[in-house]
């Protein structure tokens, strides 16, 4: 017999709707206006043309940056970026070990290395863990704006100009994100941005390069869009222009039906952006104060992008109940979209980061991190329970909702403990 009111222990559940609660992007039908029109126009697209250039235009436009050259994949567009910043066989380039996996994993196919650097308990870079890994290979840095709140910019742009490294950026939870009212991702000499189905700008697939760097952008163009693009773009008397027909060999270029979802997408971002930090806002203060959780604090001048809300969760404050099992009873209240970060993790926990030579045979004295390492990261990821930021007023009920289930949870956690 129990008496309790926690729906995991038979008690009735916040919400009764089963879901799903959130999706991504809102598809209306401009959207599908412009992606059937496109179908009907032109499926693919080899040089800079139509919605491939109307795209990259106003991305660069939006964002602040000479050039923008998109991508099939976030991936493909990390990839890019690195190999234009001339990152090869034996560089090092210093990434928090907290992210998602390609935020790095490109660097393998560069004969780079991927040196992990610790984060703080925001999860952010931590940059004397960063100083201590500089060696006289490192080359270059990455800013990866974690859940689409900001990096420090304003240290990690002094950081890199005193070690007098490439200052790079990983976008992808942070379009359209701020600090100090600038852009994330035109700070540093380039940036890559997925946008991959549930990134705040979406093709579904897609991702971008973006810079104001010339010389950086042919060699994007040669790295992943070769022959026509890069004929019609490089100028002649350029010293890499007798490379325009193979480039360096790969094809990474956006479908033209993805380039045609985001471009419809893009001028509704800022408008998703004010939806989000006003619900995100509301939970947080509904959250402030209830114990076992942590909500963040991003600085009054930064705009974050509310990739999700990464919430701190702090067992000790509720008799030692495991996250896991809390998450259950969030759950069972109907909360179903409480999640943990799942691929974006302690880097060095994955084997590719460990032992890659078992899989890229250019790597095989290689030895990663050590098993114990990165303890603020392993720590971070966790403790990280995250909930979705919904931006319609429609949906505030939703958002109410998810925020009582888990003061609920938390005000009754000791009957899950005893
Ligand atoms: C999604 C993501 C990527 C990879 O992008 P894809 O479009 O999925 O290839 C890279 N870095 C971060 C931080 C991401 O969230």
């Amino acid at each position: 017999m129990t008496t309790s009111p926690l729906a995991l222990l038979g008690g009735p559940p916040v919400i009764d709707d089963p879901g799903p609660h959130f999706s991504w992007p809102p598809i209306e039908d401009r959207d599908v206006e412009a992606v059937t029109g496109q179908l009907m126009s032109a499926v693919s697209i080899p040089d800079r043309s139509g919605v491939v250039a109307e795209l990259e235009d106003s991305l660069a436009s939006f964002l602040g940056v000479r050039h923008v050259i998109t991508t099939c994949t976030g991936t493909a567009a990390l990839h890019s970026m690195y190999a234009a910043a001339d990152i090869g066989p034996g560089d090092e380039v210093i990434v928090p070990a907290l992210t998602f996996h390609a935020t790095a994993t490109p660097l393998f196919h560069l004969g780079a290395r991927p040196v992990l650097a610790d984060v703080d308990t925001r999860g952010q870079l931590d940059l004397d863990e960063a100083s201590r890994r500089i060696t006289p290979r490192t080359k270059a840095i990455v800013a990866v704006h974690l859940w689409g709140l900001p990096e420090s910019m304003d240290a990690l742009t002094d950081f890199a100009a005193r070690h007098d490294l490439m200052l790079l950026e990983d976008g992808s939870h942070a379009h359209g994100a701020t600090w100090r009212g600038q852009q994330v991702g035109s700070f540093g000499r380039a940036a890559a941005f997925s946008m991959n189905g549930p990134k705040p700008l979406s093709a579904g697939e897609g991702g971008f390069v973006a810079t104001d760097d010339t010389e950086l952008y042919y060699r994007v163009l040669l790295h992943g869009q070769y022959n026509k693009r890069c004929r019609r773009e490089i100028p002649a008397d350029h010293a890499l222009a007798p490379y325009a027909v193979t480039g360096m060999g790969l094809k990474l270029r956006i479908h033209p039906l993805a380039a045609a979802l985001a471009n419809a997408q893009l001028p509704r971002l800022k408008g998703y952006l004010a939806g989000r930090e006003a619900v995100a806002a509301r939970m947080r203060r509904a959250l402030r104060g209830v114990p076992g959780i942590d909500v963040p604090h991003p600085p009054a001048h930064t705009g974050p992008a509310w990739y999700a809300l990464p919430l701190r969760y702090r067992p000790e404050q509720l008799a030692g109940l495991p996250v896991e099992r809390f998450l259950e009873a969030v759950h069972a209240e109907g909360a179903s979209e409480v999640d943990l970060p799942g691929s974006t993790r302690a880097l060095g926990d994955h084997q590719l980061f460990r032992t890659p030579g078992a899989l890229l045979p250019g790597y095989a004295d290689y030895r990663g991190p050590a098993a114990d390492s990165f303890t603020t990261a392993r720590r971070v990821h966790g403790s990280t329970v995250k909930l979705p930021v919904w931006h319609r007023d429609q949906d505030l009920h939703l958002a109410d909702a998810y925020t009582a289930a888990i003061i609920k949870v938390a005000g009754h956690h000791k009957e899950l403990v005893k």
